[in-house]
């Protein structure tokens, strides 16, 4: 080894020993426990303003809204509850801010037709906490709340708080494998809401599938780089696109927009499922 090469070669032992840890990430894909994933149908939003969450868009929209049942080897996991069962007795549906919401077939009983109750759910992971993804939180008490810290702990208009205090609760704070074998695992993606999260689920067959909440309403939005801009901090919305864009590529990960009314036909809906 010439001179030059013997100090590149402690140089570059130098810098191995002085690596910091790895950044953190997803943990690495294992053997996955999950057995099955459904894709719930959790109401419909006919919105006045299409613009009002896709910047751009004109006239009249609509937004799909969507629910994930997983059943793991630990126990059943849905992310988001969606709008309330009660709207589905509405003979109109509900007016709310930005438009109409429609339930047509309600949670409780999508959960039958699989042969479950909603107690027999443990753990409830909500990408927020804005009411078309709590709309069934009572249903739900005796699961494990799975949230952001910053979502938990974000002053409501009403000063009544987001969460019953007395429901059992994981507060993460940024990614969190949940059952530490890298199948389902939160991606905090604040900026919609302070403690927003994205979910990524490693399927055995499937591969790995990016929820996204209300990070992305719209595909529209994804393939502009763009967020409403009632979010809630638009700078910190664009930033967590990125990290998002990051994660698929290092996952290789599908995206799904449970907003996205295009990606309705090309799911299959519970009892039908995802391996
Ligand atoms: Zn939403």
């Amino acid at each position: 080894m010439t001179r030059p090469s013997i100090f590149i070669a402690a140089i570059m032992a130098l810098l191995a020993m002085a690596a910091p840890a790895a950044a953190q990430q997803p943990a690495p894909a294992g053997k996955s426990g999950i057995e099955r994933m459904y894709v719930l149908y959790c109401g419909d939003i006919a919105l006045d303003d299409a613009s009002s969450f896709t910047p751009g868009a004109s006239g009249p929209g609509a937004l799909s809204v969507t629910c994930y049942l997983i059943k793991h080897r630990n126990g059943w996991v849905l992310f988001d509850t969606g709008l309330g069962d009660n709207i589905a007795s509405m003979p109109n549906g509900f007016k709310s801010q930005v438009g109409m919401w429609t339930v047509k077939r309600t949670l409780t009983s999508e959960l039958a037709e699989l042969g479950l109750k909603p107690s027999d759910i443990g753990y409830l992971v909500l990408s927020q906490s804005h009411p078309d993804h709590v709309g069934n939180l009572g249903l739900f008490s005796g699961a494990t709340l799975v949230v952001q810290k910053a979502e938990y702990d974000w002053a409501p208009p009403d000063g009544k708080p987001r969460f019953d205090p007395a429901q059992k609760v994981i507060k993460a704070e940024g990614d969190y494998d949940l059952f530490g074998d890298g199948s389902v695992v939160l991606i905090s993606t604040p900026g919609h809401s302070p403690g927003h999260q994205c979910l990524l689920v490693r399927l055995p067959k499937t591969g790995a599938v990016m929820l996204t909440g209300d990070s992305v309403h719209t595909k529209a939005n994804w393939d502009s780089h763009r967020v409403p801009p009632r979010n809630f901090n638009v700078p910190q919305s664009l930033a967590s696109l990125d990290r998002m864009a990051t994660v698929l590529k290092e996952n290789n990960a599908q995206l799904w927009i449970g907003h996205e009314t295009s990606e309705v036909p090309l799911r299959k809906y519970a009892p039908a499922y995802y391996e």
